[in-house]
């Protein structure tokens, strides 16, 4: 086991897998530590379209194109009465291959990605848990992990946190900003046979509104004839005066939710139930000297528009060209890493401000894309994930005109941690 590398990745999720397989590919060493044994569950499965082009550049494209994944080419709007809304279809914004995307389960994924940076030249160790980040004054310099029972200590001159919601150094620095707004719990599990559609609308995320709140479930359908179902809403109305058990929560939930009782008729659930919280927050740094940021490690946004490994990938790929300019420089500071962050955070923002319209309970997308149909495509193109370049501000003036939106987290730029 060597123990000098040029980068180190703590964490081998999409973003960690990403950053990695980039650098390495650029010639750099890159150790990922990962804390469990791949493959491992997680959420998330539901990918966006411009996934596409970060899984080009790491040559992810062809194996999921091999994948029995689901092919996803809409998402679709179901509100509390249990009318459906006319799907956002993505090939209609541009028929390109990019605008097709998968539902994922996520425990192929994140191992098919995890391979994919090994094949790539990443040393990838798996059960490796980091304990800590390990500083000379105020710059990283390594990690110490437990590794077989035992502690070792790794070294190079950049740490990435890719940690996910465990967030290792932003929680140790105290860097998060919670939002407040976007505070909900969730509660999920799989059906076997749920009613989907057919034709191109087969592959939907479904997005149906919860009644007699702000909250929602998902509907995700992934391979094998299985769906992926989740409520997330204010952990009062998912707590308060219901049954202490999470199976029987999210029965009595669907049934009050018309939109999702009718499709899930006929269909048995199979696994186990989860329960998580959903707290959206960012950190106020994207890097400092020795270390960066990525992915949830970076912030996480409410799941609503299924952004999360979109975000995930792109910040990786946005660190990894920081990074690599870093090590090319020899200049491991703070300004020199960190210079991915404000467009990771814009485009953060973005989607931020389109999930503010959707938890307003004075605003509604329909009557707003009637009075505005010019901004369907800029809509749409929030809903792919295209956040990262095109001027969006008229969407966004003429949205803050009928409803509230979040102020920017700005990034800071701190010499001390
Ligand atoms: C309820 C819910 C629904 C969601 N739905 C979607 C969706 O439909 N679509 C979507 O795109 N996103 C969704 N997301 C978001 C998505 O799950 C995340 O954004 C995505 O997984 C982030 O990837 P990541 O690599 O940053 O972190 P993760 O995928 O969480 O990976 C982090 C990795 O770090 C490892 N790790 C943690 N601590 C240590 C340590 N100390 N040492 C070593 N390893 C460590 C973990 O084991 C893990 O493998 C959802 C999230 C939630 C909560």
């Amino acid at each position: 086991m060597k123990s000098n590398y040029d980068v180190i990745v703590i964490g081998g999720g999409p973003s960690g897998s990403t950053v990695a397989t980039l650098l390495a590919k650029q010639g750099h060493r890159v150790l990922i530590l990962e804390r469990a044994k791949f493959p491992r569950h997680h959420i998330g499965e539901s990918l966006i379209p411009y996934t596409y082009f970060t899984l080009e550049k790491l040559g992810m494209l062809e194996r999921l194109k091999k994948s029995d994944f689901t092919i996803k080419q809409s998402v679709q709007f179901v509100n509390s009465q249990g009318k459906d809304s006319a799907p956002f279809f993505f090939p209609d914004l541009d028929p390109g291959e990019w605008s097709s995307t998968w539902q994922v389960t996520r425990s192929k994924f994140d191992e098919m990605m995890l391979n994919n940076a090994r094949e790539n030249g990443v040393d990838g160790i798996e059960q490796a848990n980091v304990k800590q980040v390990l500083f000379e004054g105020e710059t990283a310099v390594g990690v110490q992990a437990i590794i077989n029972g035992e502690t070792k200590e790794f070294r190079a001159p950049v740490t990435i946190d890719a940690t996910g919601q465990s967030a290792m150094i932003s929680r140790q620095f105290k860097l998060r900003y919670g939002d407040e707004k976007l505070k909900n719990a969730v509660i999920y599990g799989y059906w076997k046979n749920a009613i989907r559609d057919e034709g191109r609308n087969a592959g939907a995320t479904l997005v149906i509104a919860l009644p007699g709140t702000q909250g929602w479930f998902w509907f995700i359908p992934l391979e094998d004839g299985i769906t992926s179902i989740g409520v997330v809403a204010p952990p009062d109305h998912i707590y308060n005066g219901r049954s202490d058990q999470p199976g029987e929560i999210l029965d009595a939930l669907i049934a009050e939710t018309p939109g999702l009782a009718r499709r899930i008729v006929g269909a048995e659930r199979v696994g186990n139930i989860y329960t998580t919280a959903d707290f959206s927050y960012r950190s106020r740094r994207a890097a400092g000297n020795g270390w960066a940021l990525v992915g949830d490690a970076f912030g996480f946004l409410d799941p609503l528009y299924s952004s999360g490994v979109m975000l995930a990938l792109k910040s990786g790929e946005l660190a990894a060209e920081a990074i690599h300019e870093a090590l090319v420089a020899g200049d491991y500071s703070e300004s020199a890493l960190g210079k991915y962050g404000p467009k990771v955070a814009q485009g953060m923002q973005r989607i931020r401000m389109l999930v503010y319209a959707y938890y307003d309970p004075t605003f509604r997308m329909g009557p707003f894309v009637r009075q505005y149909p010019h901004l369907k495509n800029d809509i749409t193109r929030v809903l792919v994930g295209d956040v990262f370049e095109d001027d969006l501000s008229e969407l966004f003036d003429t949205l803050g005109r009928h409803l509230t939106l979040p102020p920017e987290i700005k990034i800071e730029e701190t010499v001390s941690a």
